[in-house]
């Protein structure tokens, strides 16, 4: 399901976070199409994230970890795989024995006739979820090719269906004006998670950039941002709205990203090597220049996006 990163020279440096995705994904999508129950589906994510983080070393927020190392959350996963099951059975290889039991035991559609605790159940389930009538083929133009074809171009189908659906949950997390940290990742991730197909990593991590020290600062795994800071000296919750500026304290003002790297005095100033050879370098590509983006773009792109002109031609490539 999971689609390999291409060997290209550039993509070589993607050791880290790709090893850790290639190590752990397997054992936790082999059977997943057969695990029934939405407890035991979760109770696996749960132990997928874990197993990501010690893996790569990054022990951030999961929803920017999963989303930054294009790990869709199981669930998805798992309509995806049955989905192509019902593909297989009624279109690819309908003249099997399995099929020809599927299709007499499915005579009726209705979700009501069948029991939950049936593979077919949760086959239809998957498809009512995904929006897709059963009873048309989805790759018309392909019945003459070869099945495995027809079952790539399907499977490649499912991951845009997928990719659009999770990205629109995650963008339902991130009320714009919510200040929070789940909402602050979302908002800097926001033009990563344009791209089409979110089972690819963030181009970040495809690129000759340090990858695991920005995937520490977009997972918030890091204390270099105020805001990522939950726990006071004394081991109580700090809302998202009281963690200050350790620098600026007087003022009290949120010491999100936007702050500490673009416009607090004490710590902006490590982000001006940066910024120049960012200025330098989307001229060279004749991008629009750097003080034409948003503060929250410019924060965003400090933090391994791509400008938005630039993550759209790759995603036409
Ligand atoms: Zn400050």
């Amino acid at each position: 399901m999971i689609k390999n990163v291409p060997n290209s020279p550039q993509h070589k440096t993607w050791v880290g976070a790709r090893g850790g995705k290639s190590t752990v994904l397997p054992h936790f999508l082999q059977n997943l199409r057969y695990i029934q129950s939405t407890t035991d589906v979760a109770k696996l994510q749960t132990s997928l994230n874990l197993s990501l983080s010690r893996a790569l070393h990054v022990y951030g927020d999961h929803i920017a970890l999963l989303a930054d190392t294009g790990v869709p959350p199981l669930n998805l996963i798992q309509y995806t795989h049955l989905a192509q099951l019902q593909f297989r059975l009624t279109k690819t290889q309908s003249d099997t024995l399995p099929a020809t039991l599927f299709k007499t035991f499915n005579k009726s559609l209705a979700l009501s006739n069948l029991h939950p605790s049936t593979l077919d159940y949760h086959i239809w389930n998957s498809l009512h979820q995904l929006h897709i009538d059963p009873l048309v083929d989805p790759l018309p133009h392909m019945v003459t090719l070869p099945h495995k074809s027809r079952e790539r171009a399907y499977r490649n189908l499912l991951c845009t269906t997928i990719s659009t659906l999770w990205r629109m949950d995650l963008l339902n997390q991130a009320p714009l004006h919510l200040p929070h940290t789940k909402a602050s990742y979302i908002h800097i991730a926001h033009d990563d998670l344009q791209r089409r197909d979110l089972f690819k990593p963030a181009q970040y991590l495809c690129s000759h950039l340090d990858q695991l020290p920005l995937l520490r600062l977009r997972t918030q795994a890091t204390s270099y941002i105020p805001s990522y800071l939950h726990l006071a000296n004394d081991h109580t919750y700090t809302p998202y709205d009281q963690r200050y500026c350790t620098s600026c304290l007087l003022i009290q003002i949120v010491g999100n990203e936007l702050r500490t790297l673009l416009h607090c005095p004490h710590s902006s100033p490590l982000s001006h090597p940066a910024i120049l050879s960012l200025t330098r370098a989307v001229h060279r590509s004749d991008l629009c220049s750097w003080s034409l983006h948003t503060p929250l773009q410019q924060t965003a792109i400090l933090l391994g996006s791509s400008p938005p002109k630039l993550l759209r031609k790759h995603d036409k490539a």
